[in-house]
């Protein structure tokens, strides 16, 4: 594997709730996360009359009053002109409409992660859809498994609070002017529908969201909203796409860690950490699989019912690759679906 450790760009990383200046209009914010990821960093760039901020945090008061603190700080003078948010991921997408109330700035997302985080919303407090159900009884759960399943749907209201019915699009290829520089929207797909990165060219700055991190890899999983899907095919394409426009120097500020150079050597151990794995299962699948029997080729720590879910989504997508690749084919009994190379 062409794996080497990433080049960090800094010597220091701000505390949860503190912010770091890294360009003359650039500043890290990191926001604390109530879960194993325990923080999550932010963009905040300044212009002559205000900020553009990247990413909002997790719905919380902790971050709240993260926010409050920073008004007082910065945005007094300079208020909050709009809001860009990567994707719909609570750790993303949580305070949007927090942010964008208090300041009446606009949001902007890409279509496909606004009318998802919408479809999420819609899903608060009520009961799991029959089809959700199915899907994850076809993935192997069992009866104590799908209880769980059924008891925790629709949290994701509880992580976001809510965001505008209206906002202005973002779309691949689109060029922005922010902080006194040109930023092209880079649409990457595999991780989220439509996660939006801002690509600036000439200072060869790359705000990569959750698309490339420098340390964990980022979920690329089947979800029961869209079961037939092969999203790690999608998120493959896009790794391949980001190595044509980055390069070893371009300072890569991602989501999660810590900012890095080094992004195309990065994407091809990415790439090549997912073929050897797709390798691997469908060696795995010399004789009938369920997707949860495939944990142990695809996970080196256990899978616990915290992880369940997306363990289970990482697997599907796995197996649907490895089908649309005509190298597996499934077969159905009793609802569980089992998984097997196809004979050559
Ligand atoms: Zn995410």
């Amino acid at each position: 594997m062409a794996a080497s450790p990433p080049h960090y760009a800094f010597e220091t990383t701000p505390e949860a709730g503190h912010y770091l200046q890294i360009t003359p209009t650039i500043y890290w914010l990191r926001m604390p996360l109530p879960i194993a990821l325990n923080h999550i960093n932010l963009w905040l760039l300044e212009e002559q009359d205000g900020f553009t901020v990247v990413d909002t945090g997790w719905a919380s008061e902790q971050t709240i009053s993260i926010w409050e603190q920073i008004q007082v700080r910065l945005f007094k003078q300079k208020p909050i002109k709009r809001v860009i948010v990567t994707h719909m991921h609570p750790d993303h997408v949580g305070l949007a409409g927090w942010l964008t109330d208090v300041y009446q700035a606009p949001l902007c997302m890409s279509r496909a992660e606004f009318l998802n985080c919408h479809l999420l919303l819609n899903y608060t407090h009520e009961k799991p859809p029959t089809e959700a159900l199915q899907f994850y009884q076809a993935a192997g759960y069992d009866e104590v498994q799908l209880q769980k399943y059924r008891a925790h749907f629709g949290q994701f209201g509880q992580y976001v609070r809510h965001i505008s019915h209206s906002y202005q699009r973002l779309r691949n290829e689109q060029v922005l002017k922010l902080n006194g520089s040109t930023w092209r929207v880079v649409i990457g797909e595999g991780h989220s529908p439509e996660h939006v990165c801002l690509f600036n060219e000439q200072d060869n700055i790359f705000i990569a969201g959750d698309q490339l991190l420098p340390t964990i890899s980022s979920n690329v999983s089947v979800w029961p909203t869209e079961p037939e899907a092969n999203p790690l095919e999608d998120w493959l394409k896009s790794c391949k796409h980001l190595q044509t426009l980055l390069n070893d120097q371009t300072l890569v500020l991602p989501s999660h860690g810590r900012p890095f150079y080094g992004a195309t050597s990065r994407l091809q151990a990415l790439i090549e950490e997912s073929e050897t794995n797709l390798a691997a299962l469908a060696d795995f699948c010399h004789e009938p699989r369920r997707a949860v029997d495939t944990f142990s080729v695809l996970f080196n720590s256990p899978i616990t019912s915290s992880n369940l879910m997306m363990a289970t989504g990482e697997s599907v997508a796995h197996l649907h690759c490895l089908r649309e690749r005509g190298l597996i084919q499934e077969t159905y009994d009793k609802g569980v679906t089992y998984w097997q190379r196809r004979p050559s």
